[in-house]
């Protein structure tokens, strides 16, 4: 050995791919590969950022206090049950660090978010992959894969880059069908888009399981994805370990106070959700009206829809020509999804634009008839 070798594990881990934001040619486009929210960020928010301008020497709050308490107050929970970080995605490795090892492991839906299997394999653990349903998580599946060795379990809900949405009585029958020593983690990034509600019961569930937590995030709905603050809610004894491992200053003082405001503007959730339910129901039914090209829509209660293309237009051509008209969309054939493009919902003129570009698309590959 000449040089530093890093553990076999970390090498086995396929980096991270984040949304592109500039096309081939270089070329100012629309954006709908990260699932940001597309009326921007609530103006109180911003107000709040721009004050941390004046205590840029003072290290942030470590314990993230106002954070915490404005949740709290928010959803009628115990403050010390609060864990937060740089975005969810810290809150999600803490969760694998702090419950998962070498020999351990872990399991999330085939079409699941990529994190996940960063974070098991970053700790060492065997990343264990449940087959889904028609590109919908299925409980059955999960719960088959369960055993001795399983320390967590990662559920989106609504699952990403799916979309699809697991009611409450499954999620319920994952948790109860679980031994207890599984920690049962629902990420809940698209939360505040699920239709006439906020929640799968999985709060519930972390307010009285001594397995579940919920992980939520302030970089969709609340428009503060640079800002990078997420958290999560569980029971006591979780939340204590992953603090050990918590780095100590990774919310900053602006995004602490730009997310305190932001959760003070009960308007801007409930007009951003309408906005996005009424494009994302016009843009499911435009995809479907392309069903006799081979395009399918998954049903979707998050702010984007999975395409699945099945005809002779391909994922891959339309992922290009559409790159080609100044849309980038999210095309994932390294999470096994060379067929389907993931679509962000943006403003309406966004929307329209995608929906009427991707016609376009269609009707040049259709076979002469
Ligand atoms: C976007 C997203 C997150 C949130 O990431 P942050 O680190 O909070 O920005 C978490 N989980 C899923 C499934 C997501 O799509």
């Amino acid at each position: 050995m000449n040089a530093p070798v890093p553990k076999q594990w970390i090498m086995d881990i396929a980096p991270y791919i984040p949304g592109r934001s500039t096309t081939d040619s270089g070329a100012k486009a629309v954006k709908l590969s990260s699932n940001e929210n597309p009326l921007g960020t609530p103006p109180a928010a911003r107000e709040a950022f721009l004050s941390a301008a004046r205590d840029l020497e003072r290290y942030p709050d470590a314990s993230g206090s106002i954070v915490r308490d404005a949740l709290a107050a928010r959803h009628g929970l115990d403050p010390a049950r609060i864990i937060y970080g740089n975005g969810s995605d810290e809150v999600l490795h803490l969760a694998a660090g702090a419950f998962s090892g070498p020999g351990d492991e872990v399991i999330f839906v085939h079409y699941g978010f990529a994190v996940y299997e960063i974070a098991a394999r970053r700790t060492g653990a065997t990343p264990v992959i449940a087959p889904d349903k028609d590109y919908a998580t299925d409980v059955d599946a999960i719960l088959a894969c369960v055993t001795e060795r399983t320390r967590i379990i990662f559920v989106a809900n609504p699952n990403n880059p799916t979309g699809t949405f697991a009611p409450r009585e499954e999620i319920a029958r994952l948790h109860a069908n679980l031994p207890a020593h599984v920690l049962l983690v629902l990420d809940h990034a698209y939360a505040e888009y699920i239709d006439g509600a906020d929640d799968d019961g999985g709060m519930e569930l972390a307010r009285t399981a001594p397995n579940v937590l919920v992980t939520r995030t302030f970089s969709k709905m609340y428009g503060l994805a640079a800002e990078r603050i997420g958290w999560g809610y569980a029971a006591e004894p979780i939340i204590q370990a992953m603090h050990r491992i918590r780095l100590p200053f990774s919310m900053t003082i602006a995004g602490q106070r730009a997310a305190v405001a932001a959760l003070a503007d009960e308007e801007w959730v409930t007009r951003c959700r309408a906005d996005n339910a009424r494009l994302r129901r016009w843009f499911t039914q435009e995809i479907a009206a392309m069903g006799n090209a081979g395009l399918r829509p998954i049903p979707s209660q998050a702010n984007f829809v999975l395409v699945v293309f099945e005809g002779p237009l391909t994922a891959e051509a339309a992922y290009k020509g559409l790159m080609d008209e100044g849309y980038i969309v999210r095309w994932l054939p390294g999470q096994g999804l060379p067929q389907g493009l993931r679509i962000t919902i943006g403003t309406e003129e966004e929307t329209r634009g995608v929906a009427a570009a991707l016609r376009r698309l269609v009707e040049r590959a259709a076979p002469t008839r």
